[in-house]
């Protein structure tokens, strides 16, 4: 396992992007809208992990619902992990809440399922798998 990315809640990405590129010095791998989710998701590559900066596409996203709640900030951390199926079994057993039985697919088309933060001391946690042969 390891840690994929850190999932950051902001209004408008060209405007956060700005902090992340000009005085971090990252860039932009890539950036795409993840419909299903209602968000629109840039990648900054940061050593092996990344930072992904999230955008609500409607107000009903659960990044604009995140942002008025409780404003922008971090949102999850997701870790990769070999066999989603196989974790999601394991967590499901040791009695995890999670917000995904099952995984769907996310940014990247990667597998990816979400553990509710009660389970986790408050932190949102995404767990994807990279490598999808389901
Ligand atoms: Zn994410």
């Amino acid at each position: 396992m390891k840690l994929d990315h850190l999932g950051i809640a902001v209004k408008s990405i060209d405007e956060a992007v700005k902090f992340y590129q000009q005085a971090l010095g990252l860039s932009v791998a890539g950036t795409e809208t993840v419909q299903d989710q209602k968000v629109r998701v840039a990648m900054l590559p940061i050593g092996e992990s990344r930072l992904e900066l999230l955008e609500a596409t409607s107000s009903d996203s659960p990044i604009a619902k995140f942002i008025d709640k409780r404003g922008p900030g971090i949102h999850h951390i997701c870790i990769e992990v070999e066999d989603i199926y196989a974790k999601l079994d394991e967590l499901k057993a040791a009695g995890v809440d999670l917000i995904d039985s099952k995984p769907r697919i996310g940014a990247g088309g990667h597998l990816i399922a979400f553990v509710h933060p009660k389970s986790s001391s408050g932190v949102l946690i995404e767990l994807v798998q990279k490598e999808a042969e389901h």
